[in-house]
């Protein structure tokens, strides 16, 4: 990012600099680093998070003759903490150069945009399933542990079913140690297939063998949705694209000794609000695994609109804040070049006034 930020501001300011891009610092290209070393005075080190670059630099200019000046967080010519951005970028580059920088020059002016809240894909399975566990929950008192993935965004209006978020894995561990202090409360984890793989697992491990009366939710889209669609152990296939073992979650977890383990499709919300409430009620950890794939990852099927039936109750927005829909003169429509079909809005309607564009559905 660092890189591009750079690009912008040298095309901005119309000057050209020497910039020696470093994709990854591990191991450090020492030989490429040393070469453009010795041909500088000062070097000006552009990279959020820790200086590992910057005090790469500063070892290998030891060896310079003569040294380099090397600039960067160590030296408070860069911010040590906080996203890069092309302004931050310019106002350090004028610095470095002794340009100077008007004070007007250094504000871009920001277009008026809508507010608009973080939110998961048009079709995201995992919509139906925090909504199959919140209907499930209705009128019980409940805390839904959360974790690291697409489906953080579940904490956002209107589904609000991330109440905490701490690293990869917690979600777990957090409802464990809730059901300890509040063991009148229903305490779900939520966890995706990636992360389940990741470090899931343990606290699974714990659950059992300390008898936690937890329902962990697997949402399994069958892929690591959010860094961009790389696989994992449950997916058949490696990093490098070979074919690999499937590893079954259920299996594992059985394997882990919980006693009640159960997978549904999360977009038939009947028989997921069933496994919910059947899983809730399981004494001792219960797993429920929701299956339904990425809705990225899917070709689309077909889009669906809403007919003259609709009462404009609005339950269909209220309840799952889905981006293909929207309101237009007081009543709900649905964008058909976003929305993927996945039939979830139908199925809240109290009317059935959803239907497939160019077919009827009871
Ligand atoms: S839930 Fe059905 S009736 Fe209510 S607003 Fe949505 S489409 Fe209309
Ligand atoms: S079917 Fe309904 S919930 Fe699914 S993507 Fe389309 S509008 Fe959204």
């Amino acid at each position: 990012m660092a890189y591009a930020y750079l690009k912008e501001v040298m095309d901005e300011l119309n000057i050209e600099l020497p910039v020696l891009k470093i994709g990854t610092p591990h191991p450090f290209p020492e030989d490429l680093a040393l070469k453009f070393l010795n041909e500088m005075e000062e070097v000006l080190v552009l990279e959020e998070l820790y200086p590992v670059v910057e005090e790469q630099l500063r070892e290998l200019s030891a060896g310079c003759k003569p040294t380099p000046l090397i600039l960067g967080k160590k030296t408070g010519h860069m911010p040590v903490a906080g996203e890069y951005s092309v302004e931050l970028i310019k106002k350090a580059v004028c610095a470095f150069l002794a340009i100077e920088l008007q004070e007007e020059e250094a504000l871009v002016e920001l277009p008026q945009l809508p507010p608009r809240p973080p939110v998961l894909c048009a079709g995201c399975p995992h919509r139906a399933s925090f909504y199959a566990f919140k209907t499930a929950c209705r009128g019980k008192k409940v805390v839904f542990s959360g974790d690291i993935g697409c489906y953080t965004l579940g904490n956002a209006k209107p589904l609000e079913t991330v109440d905490t978020c701490l690293c990869m894995g917690a979600g777990i561990t957090i409802a464990q140690g809730l059901h300890r202090i509040e063991p009148d409360t229903v305490n779900l984890a939520f966890i995706g297939d990636s992360t389940f793989f990741h470090t899931g697992i343990p606290g699974i491990i714990n659950a059992v063998y300390n008898n936690a009366d937890i329902t962990v939710v697997v949402l399994d889209n069958r892929t690591t949705a959010m860094t961009g669609n790389q696989p994992h152990p449950g997916t058949g296939r490696t990093a490098m694209g070979k074919e690999a073992p499937i590893i079954d979650i259920a299996e594992i977890v059985k394997a882990c000794g919980v006693g009640y383990v159960k997978k549904a499709d999360p977009l038939k919300l009947k028989e997921a609000v069933a496994v919910a409430k059947e899983a809730m009620e399981h004494k001792g950890p219960s797993v429920v695994i929701f299956e339904s794939p990425c809705a990225q990852n899917i070709k689309s099927g077909t889009p669906l609109y809403i007919d003259e039936r609709c009462i404009a109750c609005k339950k269909c927005i209220r309840d799952l804040g889905c981006p293909a829909m929207y309101m237009e003169d007081g009543k709900p429509c649905i964008d058909s070049s976003q929305c993927n079909g996945c039939n979830l809005c139908s199925q809240v309607c109290p009317v059935n006034a959803i239907v497939p564009v160019g077919g009827e559905q009871g």
